[in-house]
């Protein structure tokens, strides 16, 4: 007897899937912390181990059962650990912000001192933002970049760090183009006692692939999504040394979380073995490649970049000289088959909800397989769209030559 698929028990929502599916094919797609997940990453997620209650680690577990599902996570903590050079992985973290959150609760208690880079300058919430529970439970202090030429400031950082001393010291970005420097802040924390802890969810897939140095042996706590540019599931995950490893696995189970989300946890485990290809490699360094390419196209048609460019997978594009708001670009943009995100700029003159900028990345056109080729087309595109949001017969043309170009490239995971 087989069971009743999806389509027929909810058509409603197998439609809503199937159209979903074909946008995702149809578009080209540059928001920087999307990706397209592999059909076998899909599946894994998708499977039966959703099924199981498994609240305790491998060996250690408040619910029988466990024979397959104990493999299971051991597979994706090995890999992980392999994959990154770590002493230890947790990988049961429902998302980044809880991996985070769980940070916080393993080190601090309500009303410490923290610091990381405040949201305008391209941080991110969880890192003591004012409406993250993180800025309003913690002191947090924020950091930012300089105003000259749009990079980390370090003075200010080191400066900060003296005056208020902070249990945790964020470094990672959600908005930020440029390499991070792993060593600088690791002396700084040094200085002032503070547990350095790197944020990697946009770049983890980057440093697995060799493409983005890694903040291994420098942040003693490690923290990312699983996502983004590594091309897993939805998830989250904190690798650390192991004189960490009992703290932090504490703060996850039964600090922060209930049971792990076992599909999503072996989807991780795929998601590890094909990071840990030849293939993945390429993609890795394709990405900031196909970066460095469109940002040359959009430079050569007269955009500001924040910081004049980029090194890593994404562009912060100021549109202040092109006489257009971030809000009405990206809502142009995404009617002629670019998908983009509105974007605050550092010292943004404009308000969060339409600010002065549009956020740009290349992992998921990358996925596609394409190439500096294709950022050329793109980056035409854009400046057109860009220059004249007014002019639906451009967009309407545009959004079919970006169609056809989307046929050429199949997706991962998307099948029609
Ligand atoms: C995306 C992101 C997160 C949060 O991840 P979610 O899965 O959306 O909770 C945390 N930190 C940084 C730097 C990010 O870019």
């Amino acid at each position: 007897m087989s069971e009743a698929t999806l389509s027929q028990v909810d058509p409603e929502i197998a439609s809503l899937i199937k159209k979903e599916t074909q946008l995702q094919h149809d578009r080209v797609r540059l928001i920087p912390s999307e990706n397209y997940a592999s059909r076998a990453v899909l599946e894994a997620t998708g499977s039966v181990l959703s099924n199981k209650y498994s609240e305790g680690y491998p060996g250690k577990r408040y619910y029988e059962g466990q024979q397959y599902i104990d493999e299971v996570e051991s597979l994706a903590i090995s890999r992980i650990k392999k994959l990154f050079g770590v002493d230890h992985a947790n990988v049961q973290c429902y998302s980044g912000s809880p991996a985070n959150f769980a940070v916080y609760f393993a080190y601090c208690k309500p009303g410490d001192s923290v610091m990381g880079m405040a949201l305008p300058s391209g941080g991110h919430l969880t890192h003591g933002w004012g409406v993250s529970v993180t800025g309003a439970f913690f002191k947090a202090h924020q950091y930012g970049v300089r105003k000259s030429d749009q990079r980390i400031d370090f003075d200010e950082v080191a400066k900060l760090a003296r005056e208020h001393k902070p249990k945790l010291l964020w470094c990672g970005a959600t908005a930020y183009p440029r390499l991070i420097d792993y060593a600088k802040f690791a002396e700084i924390a040094r200085e002032v006692g503070a547990i350095l802890v790197a944020d990697i969810a946009h770049i983890s897939g980057l440093i697995a692939a060799g493409a983005h140095p890694s903040p291994v042996g420098k942040a003693e706590i490690i923290t990312s999504t699983t996502h983004k540019t590594l091309r897993g599931p939805r998830g989250g995950m904190i690798l650390c040394d192991d004189k960490h490893k009992a703290a932090i696995d504490k703060a996850v189970f039964p600090g922060l979380q209930g049971g792990p989300h076992n599909g999503t946890t072996a989807a991780i485990a795929v998601a590890a073995h094909e990071a840990s290809t030849d293939a993945f490699k390429k993609y890795g360094h394709a990405i900031v490649q196909n970066a460095k390419a469109l940002a040359e196209t959009l430079l050569s048609r007269d955009f500001t970049l924040v910081t004049g460019g980029t090194e890593n997978h994404l562009i912060l594009a100021d549109l202040t000289n092109k006489n257009v708001s971030g809000k009405i670009a990206a809502k142009a943009l995404d009617r002629a088959g670019l998908v983009c995100n509105y974007n605050s700029v550092p010292f943004d003159p404009r308000k969060p909800f339409d600010p002065s900028g549009i956020r740009l990345g290349t992992p998921a056109v990358t996925s596609r397989g394409m190439g500096a080729a294709e950022m050329k087309v793109i980056g035409n595109c854009m400046a057109d769209v860009v220059e004249h949001p007014g002019d639906d017969a451009l967009i309407e043309r545009t959004a079919g030559q970006l169609r056809e170009l989307c046929d050429k490239f199949p997706a991962p995971g998307i099948q029609l």
